[in-house]
């Protein structure tokens, strides 16, 4: 069930994996074929908007001009500033004096020129006349606005026909207060004013098209926007042309993520999985690493370590087996395993010698329960060693369930058997817990060892951690010692044991036994 559970996660994780990246790649490409298309959009907005604003502004300079010029109005020199306005601004057709709704004398002369119906009265207090009827002219060609007595008539549809834009671009001028089309190219939603709300500008998607709105700064006669509205295929084939280059390299990036990442778990899978038929086959073993006196030279000891040698004759590090162990809940049948191994490999040597111990490591899952010194016991027991031959390792994570661990160590110790933690200085310890703890050993990681006489910033991590040692009583070892600087360093601060290649890599028991004799009948 449990496994079953695993290789569905695992299916369902690797497929993630495998979609997510061109997903996001695909997603970026539309993010980015809007955000291009729409300030494209924008930008015709604005260059409809720039020509509207330059209109209402000379609209709104002539009439001032005439109104300010103290000149009768239809006098000759009215007329002739008029006509001199006319000429001077780009947009302007035409300016005059109106009365009652007609241009009773203009820039084109003093003939009256109805500015028909229609009208439109601006907050800014101008009069707008959409549609002049000027003869000659198409129907809604011009426009005029008056203020101050004056008009200006100007082409209405100029701003959106000078507009360099491509013919599928529909473009308007829209009046907000009304919320009317005063300009069009192509078909303007004039409710597309309301989706404006107060900002300056928006961009939006509508019935097809990409809808850009700008508004204007200027509201000389009336408050305006201009509008451009793109077809929304525009965004689909920019789209397109970016996901080309983008998903094909998310696609790669999930291949190989997903391949990375089945990869790693069959092997995790897969470790777990063996590890049952491996001890049902016999595939570990133990190597023994001398323990000295660093006093004396003496080996005094020696720590079992676990290997697995698969039945290709792969080697397998425990760095690796021992969390699959761990996780997958097999650990307790191993460390009972390493136990009988310790027996057949060791126990007649400690029966003779029993001032020599092997220390074997135990897990966080071993020393929540009592069973484990019962097992202990017995193997020593059936061998006819001493609890003196025995030394248990714990490392910090151990501890993380203390009232069942400290209860382990309590009756490890009640039956004289020493207790180690290992790896000191690199797990969760606190001083609080580690004093709480009734401990024989302190274990200096390797990883102080290697900083001695290096300026690493963990070089003086050592000689704090001496310290503390001594001030709990606990005896030391030091792991890891591999020149003769770092062992001399520690004789010297008084650490009384130590383990490294200096003095002996892991080996068989054998070596070991023939070593500690020899040493013996040496000495
Ligand atoms: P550990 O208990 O701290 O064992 C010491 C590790 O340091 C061993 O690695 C040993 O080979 C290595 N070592 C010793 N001296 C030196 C040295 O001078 N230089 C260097 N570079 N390395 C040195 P190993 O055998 O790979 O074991 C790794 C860890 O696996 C052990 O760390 C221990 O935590 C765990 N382990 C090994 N056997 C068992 C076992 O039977 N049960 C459990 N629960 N854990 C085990
Ligand atoms: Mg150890
Ligand atoms: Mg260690």
């Amino acid at each position: 069930m449990r496994r079953r559970l695993g290789l569905g996660l695992t299916g369902l994780a690797t497929i993630a994996v495998l979609i997510v990246p061109p997903w996001l790649a695909w997603r970026e490409a539309q993010r980015q074929a809007w955000a291009a298309e729409a300030e494209q959009a924008l930008a015709i907005a604005r260059d409809v908007l720039h020509r509207t604003d330059e209109a209402a502004v000379q609209i709104m300079n002539g009439n001032r001009t005439l109104a300010r010029s103290g000149l009768a109005p239809c006098s000759p020199a009215s007329l002739a500033l008029m006509r001199r306005i006319a000429l001077g601004a780009s947009y302007i057709h035409a300016i005059g004096w109106v009365e009652h709704g007609v241009l009773v004398c203009s820039s084109m002369g003093p003939f009256p020129i109805p500015l028909g119906s229609d009208v439109l009265h601006t907050a800014s207090g101008a009069v707008l006349y959409p549609n002049v009827p000027l003869p000659g002219t198409a129907q809604g060609a011009l426009f005029a606005a008056e203020r101050d007595g004056y008009a200006t008539i100007i082409h209405r549809d100029m701003p959106v026909d000078a507009s360099g834009a491509a013919a599928d671009v529909a473009l308007g001028v829209l009046h907000l207060q009304t919320c009317r089309v005063a300009v069009s190219r192509g078909r303007i939603d004039p409710a597309w004013a309301t989706r404006l709300g107060t900002a300056r500008s928006t961009t939006f998607a509508d019935r097809g098209r990409l809808v850009a709105i700008v508004r204007s700064k200027l509201d000389t006669i009336a408050a305006i926007a201009a509008v451009a509205a793109v077809p929304l295929a525009g965004v689909a084939r920019r789209a397109h042309a970016i996901a080309l280059r983008l998903v094909p390299a998310g696609l790669l990036f999930g291949v190989v993520a997903a391949t990375a990442l089945g990869l790693l778990l069959r092997r995790r899978m897969s470790l777990e999985m063996s590890l049952a038929a491996a001890l049902r086959r016999g595939e570990f073993f133990l190597l023994y690493q001398p323990i000295v006196n660093l006093q004396t030279g003496q080996w005094v000891g020696a720590e079992a370590l676990l290997r697995w040698r698969r039945a290709g004759g792969e080697m397998v590090g425990p760095d690796a087996f021992i969390p699959a162990a761990e996780r997958s809940g097999q650990i307790v049948r191993l460390t009972e395993h390493v136990i009988e191994m310790v027996a057949r490999d060791a126990g007649a040597f400690l029966r003779d010698h029993p001032a020599f111990h092997v220390a074997i490591n135990l897990s966080a899952a071993d020393v929540q329960s009592p069973v484990i010194v019962d097992r202990l016991t017995a193997m020593l027991a059936a061998c006819g060693a001493r609890p003196s031959n025995l030394i248990v390792e714990i490392t910090e994570r151990g501890f993380l369930h203390l009232e069942s661990a400290r209860e382990v160590i309590r009756l490890l110790r009640a039956h004289d058997i020493g207790v180690a933690i290992d790896d000191f200085g690199t797990g969760y310890s606190s001083l609080s817990y580690l004093e709480s703890l009734d401990l024989d050993y302190l274990k200096i990681d390797r990883s102080f060892t290697e900083a001695i006489g290096t300026d690493a910033p963990t070089s003086g991590v050592v000689g704090l951690i001496i310290d503390m040692a001594r001030s709990m009583r606990l005896s030391m070892i030091a792991e890891g010692i591999e020149n003769a600087a770092q062992a001399a360093y520690l004789r010297e601060r008084g650490v009384e044991f130590a383990q490294g290649w200096l003095f002996g890599k892991p080996m068989p028991f054998a070596d070991i036994a023939r070593r500690a004799d020899g040493y013996r009948h040496a000495a």
